[in-house]
């Protein structure tokens, strides 16, 4: 049976929907929408922390006040901790996974490369923690490639910016599942999540395409499907870097239906859409149809 196509937004609650963030949220549900699929809302509040009391439930607002509503129960990343647990145990087992007791300066120091600024892990603790205590946990990539006969370099295709590769053990090194802090890291929670919810398609940022080849590898240490990438042109703020709270972006404040037709067409634009009046909705679903055919990804 061919599968439902699936799409989510999985907005982190660090704050309200800015300008960016809507571009995202259009993004999924018109690509949902135009292939007929279900549309699901994640808040992705694990690195709590950064989490701003209420910032959850007034993006849902939000999303309503634009029409956006998800296709089924909204899940909350910090209700599912048994669920990242059990893969992080799956990984253990497999001998994939292996405590660290690395600090970020003792990394920094023995790095050679560094890449987006974040320091490439290099492998100190594959081998044992050396006496010291375990803190964070981390995926033995080089580990899973060998045992699945995986290629070094991971290959994806991103709907819109065509064919990527990634040497994850080179450009990444083992990256971290779980947080010295104890709390569940991006990469392995996104990836448990997208398949808990029958993610098909994956429709995001291009900030996050960085992210896509280490999840493509953590899918096949967990036995999980890759679903299609599509990542959505960013906005920039003023210094020229992704918009974002740092650098001017403003909370949407989209409570009369004119601030929401506004804010959307906003973003509809950034996707390459014409502005459409609030009846032509299906214009936008069409102009979408005919910019992104999921054929050959
Ligand atoms: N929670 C992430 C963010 O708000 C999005 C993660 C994803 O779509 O994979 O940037």
């Amino acid at each position: 049976m061919p599968q439902v196509y699936t799409g989510r937004f999985a907005p982190s609650p660090t704050g309200l929907l800015h300008a960016g963030s809507l571009v995202a949220a259009l993004a999924s549900w018109l690509d949902a929408r135009a292939h007929g699929g279900r549309w699901y809302l994640r808040i992705e509040d694990v690195d709590t922390p950064r989490c701003v009391p209420g910032a959850d439930q007034a993006i849902l607002q939000q999303l309503a006040d634009c029409g956006l509503v998800p296709d089924g129960p909204v899940v909350w990343q910090s209700q599912r901790a048994d669920a990242y647990a059990d893969a992080l145990q799956t990984l253990v087992t497999k001998g994939w996974a292996y405590p660290c007791s690395c600090s970020r300066k003792d990394i920094e120091s023995a790095q050679t490369v560094a890449r987006h600024s974040a320091a490439v892990y290099p492998g100190t603790c594959r081998d044992g923690l050396g006496g010291k205590p375990a803190r964070a946990w981390r995926l033995n990539v080089w580990a899973v490639q060998n045992a699945l006969a995986l290629p070094a370099l991971t290959h994806w295709s991103d709907r819109r910016l065509g064919p990527q590769q990634q040497n994850v053990n080179e450009e990444v090194g083992d990256f971290v599942l779980r947080r010295a802090d104890g709390l569940w890291a991006y990469q392995l929670a996104v990836v448990v999540d997208d398949a808990a919810q029958g993610i098909t398609h994956v429709v995001r940022g291009q900030d996050l395409a960085d992210n896509t080849a280490r999840q493509v590898v953590l899918q096949h240490a967990l036995g999980l499907p890759t679903p299609h990438y599509l990542h959505t042109p960013l906005v920039l703020g003023t210094n020229g870097e992704k918009l974002s709270k740092q650098n001017g972006a403003m909370a949407l404040d989209l409570h009369n239906p004119h601030a929401a037709l506004n804010a959307l067409n906003t973003a509809a634009q950034v996707l390459g859409l014409s502005p459409t009046t609030e009846h032509s909705v299906q214009q936008a679903l069409q102009q979408w149809v005919t910019q992104h055919s999921t054929q050959g990804c």
